[in-house]
C-alpha cells in the first residue's frame, strides 16, 4: 500500500541526513494515526513533499552535470545554442559566455576540492586555454579554490523592457547546460510564505515557490529564473519577502535554505539563479550587490525584421498548423506591423500581431480545405491536407482588414509644432524609451507655476528651477522689457500651467529640465521648437542655482550647465521609433551614444550635445 510506498521513498534518502531522520520520525507518527483523520492527511502530504524534494541522494548525480561542463566542446556548443535561439545580441552573448566559463571553472574547481585533490591548476590548465583562465579569474569575486566550495559565479540579472528576450535567454542557458528550467514569478509577492512556505501548523500549508520549482525540476541543480525581482514586496506583517529572496541568492547562506514547511535545510548552492527586471531603479541595493547586471535595451526596426523572419513568423506558422511554404509576409507588410501596429522596445506585441495574421490565414486555409477536399474524397476516410495547393502572401494593404486600424498611424502627423510645447525623452517604468510632450500654457494669475501629470517631487522641483532660470534670463531672452522684471507679472499678470500628459503614469526625475526651459521660452517668446526635435538633460550645478536665486542678474550670457542623465540608450531608441530625427543631449552623455546606440540608429539621427542652456536653446530654436 501507499504507506509502504512512502517508506520506500524515505529509505531512498541517505542515512544520517536530516531529511531521512525527519522522514522516519514522521512516518512512525503516521503509522499510529488513524487513516482518514485530518492529521493523517497532513503528515501524509508532508512526507510526499519531503520525499519529492531533489535531495543530493535522490537527484541526478552531480557527476552528470559535471561531465557536461567538463566536456571540452562545452563552450562551443553553448555559443551555438545561444545563436540558434537568438538573433543579434552580440555583446550580451559574449557576457553570457564569460558567465558560463565561470560556472564551468567553478564546478571543476569544486569537484577537485571535493575529491580532496590538492587544488592545483593541473586539471583546469588542461581543460581550458590559459588565456581564458586568466580572464575568468580576474572577473570572479572569489578565485580561491579552497573557498570556492559552494560559491557560484555571480548571479545574472537581465534588465530590460518587455519582450527583449530575458526569459528566452534564460531558457537558452538552461539548454546549453542541459539542465531543467523553472520560472518563478515574483511580481506582486507580498507574503514571505510564497517564497519559503507556511509552517505546518498553518491550515492548508505547503512549501514555497523555491521548493515547488525544485520538485518540478526534479533535480537539485536546475536553472531557476526569478522573474521581476524588482516587484517583490518588502518587510510587512506577512514577513519580509525581499529578505527571503536575498537569503536564497546568498552563496554564504543558501547551502542551507530553510523552507518553513519542509523545515529541513535544503542545499540550493547547485542551483543557477537568474534574475530579471524591467528597470534597475526599484531594485534594492543589497540585491543589486549580488548580481551581475546584463542590460537588454531593445531592438531597432532592422533587428526586429530579422527576428520576425527567422524566429517569430516560423514559430507562429508552425503553432497554427501551417507550413513555411504556405504563408509568407512581404517585407513591407512586416515593417508596417512593426511601425504602425506595435511600437515597443522588444518584440512581444510584434509576435502577437504576427500571430493574429497567421491565425487569420489559417482560418482561410481551413475554409479552403472544407470546400475543396471533401472528407469523403479520401480513400482511407481521413482528411489529408494537401498543403501544396493553397498558399498565401500577406501584403501591407491587407493588414487593416486583419489587424484593424493601425494604432500609431498618423501619430507623427498629429504631433504638432506648437507654442509652449516641446518633446522630452523618457524611460517608462517598464524600461521602455519614448517621447513625451512637455506642454505649457498661460492662464490669468499672479506669477505662479502650476504643475500637473502625476509628477514626483524631483520633477516638480526641476519645473521650478526651469521657470526661475527663464525669469532670471528674461531680459536677455527678449521676453521682458527690463532686467529684474518678472515676465509673468507684466504687462498682464499670468500663471503658467505645465502639464505632462498620460496622467495615469507617474513621472519623476530631473532629466526633463532643459525640455521645460525650452517649453517656457517658447511659451513666453512665441517661438516654436520643431516637432522632430526631442531633448533630455538636467539643469545642473548648485552654484548656478544660487545665481538664479538672487533677483538681479550680473551675467549677460545664458550660462547654466546641462548635466548628464541616465537611460540614454533606451531614450534614443525610443525617439528613433517615434520618428524623431534630432535629439538634444547633455555633452557628458556623448560616450553613452557612442558606446550604446546601434550605428544604424546613430546614422539616421542628428545629435546635439550641449554643455550649457544657451547651447540647448540654440539647438532647439
Ligand atoms: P518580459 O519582460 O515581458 O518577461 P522578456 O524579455 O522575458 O519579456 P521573452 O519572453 O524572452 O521576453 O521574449 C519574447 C519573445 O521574443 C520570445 O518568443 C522570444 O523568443 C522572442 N525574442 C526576443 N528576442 C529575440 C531575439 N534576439 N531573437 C529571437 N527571438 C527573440
Ligand atoms: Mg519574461
Amino acid at each position: 500500500d501507499d504507506l509502504a510506498d512512502l517508506r520506500r521513498k524515505i529509505e531512498a534518502l541517505d542515512v544520517g541526513t536530516e531529511e531521512r531522520k525527519v522522514g522516519v520520525r514522521e512516518w512512525r507518527r503516521l503509522k499510529r494515526i488513524p487513516q482518514g483523520s485530518v492529521e493523517n492527511g497532513v503528515i501524509r502530504s508532508y512526507l510526499e513533499w519531503l520525499t519529492s524534494v531533489p535531495w543530493p541522494s535522490t537527484s541526478t548525480p552531480a557527476s552528470a552535470s559535471l561531465d557536461i561542463l567538463k566536456d571540452h566542446s562545452f563552450l562551443t556548443r553553448a555559443r551555438a545554442q545561444l545563436d540558434a535561439d537568438h538573433y543579434g545580441l552580440d555583446q550580451i552573448k559574449r557576457r553570457l559566455m564569460e558567465y558560463l566559463a565561470i560556472v564551468r571553472l567553478r564546478a571543476i574547481a569544486d569537484a577537485a576540492a571535493a575529491t580532496s585533490a590538492p587544488p592545483q591548476t593541473e586539471g583546469n590548465g588542461a581543460l581550458v586555454p590559459a588565456s581564458s583562465v586568466d580572464k575568468v579569474v580576474s572577473t570572479s569575486h572569489s578565485a580561491s579554490p579552497q573557498k570556492s566550495k559552494g560559491v557560484k559565479g555571480p548571479i545574472l540579472l537581465f534588465v530590460g523592457p518587455p519582450g527583449t528576450g530575458k526569459t528566452s535567454l534564460g531558457q537558452s542557458i538552461a539548454k546549453a547546460l542541459d539542465r531543467p528550467f523553472q520560472r518563478i514569478s515574483l511580481g506582486g509577492v507580498r507574503d514571505e510564505a510564497e517564497i519559503r512556505g507556511h509552517r505546518r501548523t498553518y491550515v492548508a500549508s505547503g512549501p514555497g515557490a523555491i521548493v515547488q520549482a525544485l520538485r518540478k525540476a526534479g533535480r537539485n541543480d536546475p536553472v531557476i529564473l526569478l522573474d521581476e525581482v524588482d516587484k517583490v514586496g518588502h518587510s510587512n506583517f506577512h514577513g519580509d519577502p525581499a529578505a527571503a529572496l536575498l537569503e536564497v541568492l546568498d552563496p554564504e547562506q543558501n547551502h542551507s535554505f530553510n523552507d518553513h514547511y519542509i523545515n529541513v535545510p535544503i542545499d540550493l548552492s547547485q542551483v543557477l539563479f537568474i534574475c530579471t527586471s524591467n528597470t534597475l531603479d526599484t531594485i534594492s541595493a543589497p540585491l543589486l550587490d549580488r548580481c551581475e547586471v546584463v542590460e537588454l535595451s531593445g531592438y531597432t526596426y532592422d533587428e526586429k525584421m530579422h527576428i520576425a523572419r527567422r524566429f517569430l513568423l516560423p514559430k507562429q506558422i508552425q503553432a497554427n498548423g501551417l507550413s513555411d511554404s504556405q504563408l509568407a509576409l512581404t517585407d513591407s507588410a512586416l515593417l508596417h506591423i512593426a511601425t504602425m501596429y506595435t511600437r515597443e522596445a522588444g518584440v512581444r506585441s510584434l509576435e502577437r500581431a504576427i500571430g493574429a495574421v497567421v491565425r487569420y490565414k489559417a482560418v482561410e486555409w481551413a475554409e479552403h480545405l472544407d470546400t475543396v477536399v471533401a472528407p469523403s474524397s479520401n480513400e482511407e476516410g481521413t482528411v489529408v491536407a494537401t498543403k501544396s495547393d493553397w498558399h498565401a502572401i500577406v501584403e501591407e494593404d491587407e493588414l487593416e482588414k486583419i489587424l484593424g486600424i493601425p494604432r500609431w498611424d498618423g501619430e507623427e502627423r498629429e504631433r504638432e509644432e506648437k507654442r509652449g510645447v516641446v518633446y522630452g525623452l523618457v524611460v517608462t517604468g517598464m524600461g521602455e524609451g519614448g517621447i513625451l510632450p512637455v506642454e505649457s500654457t498661460v492662464v490669468p494669475g499672479a506669477g505662479r507655476l502650476k504643475l500637473t501629470g502625476s509628477l514626483g517631487d524631483v520633477i516638480k522641483e526641476s519645473g521650478e528651477i526651469a521657470l526661475s532660470w527663464v525669469k532670471t534670463h528674461a531680459f536677455e531672452l527678449g521676453i521682458t522689457a527690463g532686467r529684474g522684471i518678472d515676465p509673468l507679472k507684466v504687462p498682464d499678470p499670468i500663471d503658467i500651467h505645465l502639464h505632462l500628459p498620460s496622467g495615469a503614469q507617474k513621472k519623476d526625475g530631473p532629466s526633463a529640465g532643459i525640455a521645460m526651459i525650452c517649453a517656457f521660452v517658447s511659451l513666453l517668446s512665441g517661438a516654436c521648437v520643431p516637432k522632430d526635435i526631442a531633448m533630455t538633460g538636467e539643469v545642473g550645478s548648485f552654484d548656478h542655482y544660487f545665481m538664479i536665486a538672487s533677483d538681479f542678474v550680473v551675467e549677460i550670457t545664458l550660462r547654466g550647465r546641462v548635466t548628464p542623465v541616465g537611460g540614454i540608450r533606451m531614450k534614443v531608441l525610443g525617439a528613433h521609433r517615434a520618428q524623431i530625427r534630432k535629439v538634444i543631449l547633455p555633452w557628458a552623455n556623448r560616450k553613452d551614444v557612442e558606446h550604446d546606440v546601434a550605428p544604424e540608429v546613430r546614422r539616421e539621427m542628428q545629435f546635439f550635445f550641449v554643455r550649457t542652456i544657451d547651447e540647448a536653446l540654440e539647438a532647439a530654436f
